[in-house]
């Protein structure tokens, strides 16, 4: 006979946001489990993945907090100074930059399989958690006063409330009958690491050209992450180029800014398509990160955003705690929904807009581009507002 597990939270995804959530909650005392589709070693070690994540000051705040920060090692983390955004040939950039703002930079840069690493090993550290590892979700029973959750390993868990991370294509989300806006930019994104012969001073550039949209993320060292957006066939054909002939085509396309380029590590290929689900909450159930936003890299704010949303879940929750004395209520979760929607559904629009309006080739959307990025580097107050959004903590 299976023994039912009582608990106060199912975590489904022990990726970073989901494990974020995890701890949020085991340091409010709460019980939780984790469901996660990996083996516990490759959880454990997770390989580079060519994501550098570019935290901001709010997001260093939750990972120190909730414990994980600590095990990044300084080495591991890159500051970033500066961010230029550059258009076509058109030479004059719009800035991003700390001037006037009392701090010293504008965020940091960190492996996302670093961040990966920092996270399990602070949940493995954590009593209050559980993790079950190569299971997926089979069964999600709905209850008023409880949640039913099955996983393919046979584990059967009755939850107050089960949290949904498991990815922008969530199939929790699907089981649990939310839909969702899926927007396909028809675009893939290489990304590798690139050593240099020029220093690239910790500035981010952002290069939206034609027929290719490039950003080079800088790194300890003479070393920037490249990110290369271009469509899936031209990616896959960069990808069959010999090292040699690999170096030549990246340099040439960056147009020589960093000096000749040489890749140090692997090469890995993701598509673009930004995912935005039609409710964030159903009966003791919610989503985060990527399950509820999955966004277009362009403006680097996925994690950021997964990371905002289940500290909004775990206050609300704990609100729902104090007042009905049953943390699964329907309303905290409308809370969180209320709030995570304000702070995302602007952005997800903002990104989806730019990323269209910078990445199509036609003659009229050269011109506005341009335009608007004179105008935006004139006006201080959308300067302050990009900054702000990554330095506020
Ligand atoms: C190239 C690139 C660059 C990026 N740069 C930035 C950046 O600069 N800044 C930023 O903020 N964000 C960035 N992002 C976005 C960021 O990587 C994501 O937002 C973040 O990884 C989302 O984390 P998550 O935990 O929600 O989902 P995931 O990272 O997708 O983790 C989901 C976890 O759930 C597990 N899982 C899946 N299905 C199941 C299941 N059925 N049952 C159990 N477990 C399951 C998976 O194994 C995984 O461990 C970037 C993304 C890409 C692709």
């Amino acid at each position: 006979m299976v023994s039912v597990i009582q608990t106060d939270v199912v975590v489904v995804g022990g990726g970073p946001v989901g494990l974020a959530t995890a701890l949020s909650f085991a340091r409010e005392g709460l019980r939780v489990v984790v469901i996660e589709r990996l083996a516990q070693a490759d959880w454990e070690n997770p390989a580079f993945d060519g994501r550098e994540i570019a935290l901001t000051h709010s997001s260093v705040r939750i990972l120190q907090e909730i414990g994980a920060w600590s095990f990044i090692e300084s080495a591991e983390i890159s500051p970033l100074r500066e961010a230029r955004v550059e258009t076509g040939d058109f030479l004059r950039a719009l800035r991003f930059d700390t001037q006037g703002y009392g701090v010293e930079v504008l965020g940091w840069l960190v492996a996302n399989h670093v961040i990966r690493r920092a996270l399990s090993v602070a949940v493995s550290q954590q009593k209050n958690v559980s993790l079950f590892f190569q299971a997926d979700v089979d069964f999600l029973h709905f209850e008023p006063t409880y949640t039913l959750v099955r996983d393919s390993s046979g584990h059967e868990i009755r939850a107050s409330l089960v949290v949904a991370a498991d990815g922008r294509f969530s199939p929790t989300r699907q089981r649990a009958g939310i839909g969702a806006i899926v927007h396909d930019f028809k675009k893939t994104m290489l990304v590798c690491r690139m050593a240099h012969d020029i220093h690239h001073n910790n500035v981010a550039l952002q290069w939206f050209d034609k027929g290719q949209t490039i950003a080079l993320l800088p790194l300890n060292g003479m070393v920037s992450s490249l990110v290369l957006m271009l469509s899936e066939a031209e990616n896959h054909h960069i990808l069959t180029l010999s090292q040699e002939a690999f170096n030549h085509e990246i340099t040439r396309r960056v147009g020589g800014r960093l000096g000749a380029m040489r890749r140090v590590s692997t090469c890995h290929i993701y598509p673009l398509k930004g995912v935005y689900a039609h409710r964030f909450v159903t009966q003791r159930l919610a989503l985060v990160g990527d399950a509820a936003v999955g966004m277009h890299p362009i403006t680097a704010h996925g994690f950021n955003l997964g990371l905002k949303g289940q500290e909004t879940l775990v206050r609300a929750v704990l609100e729902s705690l104090t007042e009905k004395g049953d943390m699964g209520a329907k309303e905290g979760l409308r809370r969180f929904e209320q709030r995570h929607r304000r702070v995302t559904a602007p952005l997800f629009a903002g990104t989806n807009g730019i990323a269209t309006l910078y990445t199509r080739d036609e003659t009229p959307f050269c011109y506005i581009r341009q335009a608007c990025l004179q105008l935006a580097d004139k006006t201080n107050p959308f300067k302050k507002r990009v900054t702000s959004l990554l330095i506020d903590r």
